[in-house]
């Protein structure tokens, strides 16, 4: 105990159209590996482009049984843009994705808990852009700071699961409006939701425990969406993986030291940061292209993935 548990999925979006496949990719029986011409890999789930909605929120159903056991989990999605991040977090109204099951699975479990205990569900829903937070729920220009967001404004007190299911749409629609105004905006933001449980039992203890699940921003270097006039970022991963590297790697330093990993460099981690170290467990979901011109990010990614590990 007392270990934040890290466990790694990879995802494989079906192909485009029209798009070359990468023959060198080849999927394991074993539902857990993964080769490529470049590399061999062993996770704790591969999902091939076959994969369901239902199959993929099977991997993630193990963080919310956490969750709802007083844990706090984490569900990370990363990968280059187009890679089918959002799909597998938000989904579309007919084959809904993480976020609508996670809330589906946890109402599920209220209702079944209910003779012994009292909840109350909270839920915030952020896109961090540049450093800036925006609260996806009450759309404003302003940008919130991260102390504010964690106290009060973003919170919604006791909701309903009808109403938990109107926040996701709130702020799904309210991200796609950003994104069509802002060029390059969604590739380049996060947007993370966070339900927070509260349990009070019978005999009058009260437990609280989070589920964060992050969109992230694309993973692909920064000159490869083309985004004119940014400065340069450098080598290697894009910002998304430059952000993570400290809350994914040598998890096991995380737990017990917190003090030394640089949570500060950014928003997102710190306001992740309140949810890893202690008892908590977090799922990187890696989104891959299966085509031909995206071999050398799914590399990337993939290797990112084995060092997460
Ligand atoms: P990202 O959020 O990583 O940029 P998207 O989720 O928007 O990528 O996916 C890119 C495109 O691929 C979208 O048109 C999406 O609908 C499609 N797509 C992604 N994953 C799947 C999947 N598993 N099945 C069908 N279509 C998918
Ligand atoms: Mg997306």
């Amino acid at each position: 105990m007392g270990e934040t548990s890290i466990s790694v999925v990879a995802r494989f979006r079906p192909a485009r159209p029209g798009a070359s496949v990468d023959g060198d990719v080849r999927f394991g029986d074993d539902g857990l590996s993964v080769e490529t011409a470049a590399s061999s890999h062993t996770f704790d789930g591969v999902l091939p482009p076959h994969a369901s909605q239902e199959e993929t929120y099977a991997q993630v159903s193990p963080i919310v049984e956490a969750v709802l056991q007083g844990y706090n989990g984490t569900v990370l999605a990363y990968g280059q843009t187009g890679s089918g991040k959002t799909h597998s977090v938000t989904g579309t109204a007919r084959d809904p994705g993480i976020l609508q099951r996670a809330v589906r699975h946890i109402f599920e479990w209220i209702r079944s808990d209910a003779g012994a205990a009292t909840h109350r569900l909270t839920c915030s829903y952020l896109e961090i852009y540049k450093e800036n937070v925006r609260d996806l729920l009450e759309p404003s220009d302003a940008s919130l700071s991260v102390r504010e967001s964690g106290k009060r404004g973003v919170f919604v007190d006791g909701l309903s699961q009808a109403q938990v299911l109107r926040c996701l749409e709130t702020g799904g629609s309210s991200r796609r409006v950003g994104a069509t105004q802002m060029n390059a905006q969604s590739s380049r933001s996060h947007a993370l939701l966070t339900l927070t449980l509260e349990r009070k039992g019978a005999d009058g203890s009260v437990r609280v425990s989070r589920l964060n699940v992050a969109d992230l921003a694309g993973s692909e270097k920064v000159s490869r969406t083309g985004a004119a006039g940014e400065p340069s970022r450098g080598e290697g991963r894009g910002a998304a993986g430059r952000e993570l590297a400290p809350l994914v790697r040598n998890h096991s330093e995380l737990a017990g030291e917190k003090a030394h990993v640089p949570y500060r460099n950014s928003k997102l981690t710190r306001i992740l940061q309140e949810s890893l170290g202690g008892n908590s467990k977090t799922l990187l979901l890696v989104a891959c292209s299966p085509e031909e011109s995206d071999a050398s990010e799914t590399h990337s990614t993939l290797l990112f993935a084995s060092r997460a590990k």
